[in-house]
């Protein structure tokens, strides 16, 4: 059974340091989840039905979860940490909020380029689904050939036609990392101001806002994570439907080096007071059953191998050739990636 944390988590770490031994006889999990999927249920109740271990879960945004163990330090009764976004995932890790695994299930099933460096005593975090960041454009004003490369959104035939939501935005900022990871530095900023330069608005809304406003023709060109795309085209609104007539679909650098993907992905937080059944519960996110609830319910592809989803969305998108670079690198890029945006106006 999932129960919500009513309670202010200051009252719940108090029954934790009162009462640990029945807590550990109870056996429960604390999980801080950035993930609000009505699917991610079933994945819950999964678990404790397979291990007796009940879960509380605590439902934030990814900046409200990080916050909040910030603030709790020593005293957070968290055990394990959901977080969407390669880049939040490398922060927390930086921030000392995580601790490092080492489990058999999980380097076996988890490829390495999804999960964190390993320095030692294990990886801090782990990738449990992917999601492409791809280029939307308006069939009628845009033709395919010219966005099918991320380096062709900073090209001058591309003026007055992008947009994107804010660049410093996690998931613009992974893929920013991305491209800095190809490119270089230097390329990789005067693509930026390129990107800068093409713009058809300033950048604001989310990714679902672009795709509306590429079907509108406000905008030509757009990015966005293919779970906002197939959430369109799964939607039975026949606005929802309109818009997905309008636009096409690119998996850009088929030819090069491949489509940027990102993680959602979790962690065993710093001072999981239930470490055992912490490290479990990552284990169970691998499992097969658990891998095509964690990534078709937010219509995103598992990362365990082999595995087969039937999401009619994902299965028109096809299949696609991704990058290959670890995604705890383009983490690691994001500082410099926020100096070149300041520098070139990307706001
Ligand atoms: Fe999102």
């Amino acid at each position: 059974m999932i129960r919500r944390i009513a309670a202010p988590l200051s009252l719940l770490a108090a029954a934790l340091a009162t009462s640990p031994a029945a807590f550990a006889q109870e056996k429960v999990l604390n999980l801080y989840s950035a993930r609000h999927y009505s699917t991610d249920e079933a994945l819950y109740s999964n678990f404790t039905k397979a291990t007796g271990i009940k879960i509380n879960r605590v439902d934030a945004d990814d900046a409200g979860i990080l916050a909040r163990l910030k603030s709790e330090g020593s005293a957070s009764p968290a055990d394990v940490v959901l977080l969407v976004d390669a880049a939040r995932l490398w922060r927390a890790e930086v921030d000392g909020l995580f601790q490092p695994v080492k489990s058999k299930v999980l380097d076996e099933r988890i490829p390495a380029t999804l999960r964190s460096k390993d320095e030692g005593q294990g990886p801090q975090w782990f990738g449990f689904s992917t999601r492409a960041r791809v280029v939307v454009y308006n069939k009628t004003a845009v033709k395919k050939d010219d966005v099918d490369t991320y380096e062709e959104l900073g090209d001058p035939k591309n003026k007055g036609k992008v947009c994107t939501r804010s660049g410093s935005h996690p998931y613009n900022v992974s893929l920013f990392g991305a491209m800095m990871e190809h490119l270089g530095p230097q390329k990789t900023e005067q693509w930026l101001k390129g990107v800068v330069d093409n713009m058809a608005r300033a950048p604001k809304g989310g990714d679902t806002d672009q795709i509306k406003a590429v079907a509108s023709g406000e905008c030509g060109i757009a990015i966005t994570n293919t779970y906002y795309l197939a959430r369109l085209m799964r939607s039975s609104s026949p606005d929802d439907r309109a818009v997905i007539e309008k636009v096409g679909v690119v998996f850009p650098n088929q030819q090069s080096w491949g489509t940027h993907v990102n993680i959602a992905g979790g962690a065993v937080a710093r001072n999981a007071p239930n470490r055992e059944a912490a490290v479990k519960f990552l284990e169970y996110l691998a499992s097969n059953d658990a891998q095509n609830y964690f990534a078709n319910g937010n219509n995103e592809w598992p990362v365990v191998k082999g595995l087969r989803l039937s999401n009619p969305a994902l299965e028109a998108m096809g299949d696609f050739k991704t990058e290959t670079i670890p995604v705890s690198v383009v983490g690691m890029n994001q500082v410099k990636v926020q100096q070149m945006l300041d520098r070139v106006g990307y706001k």
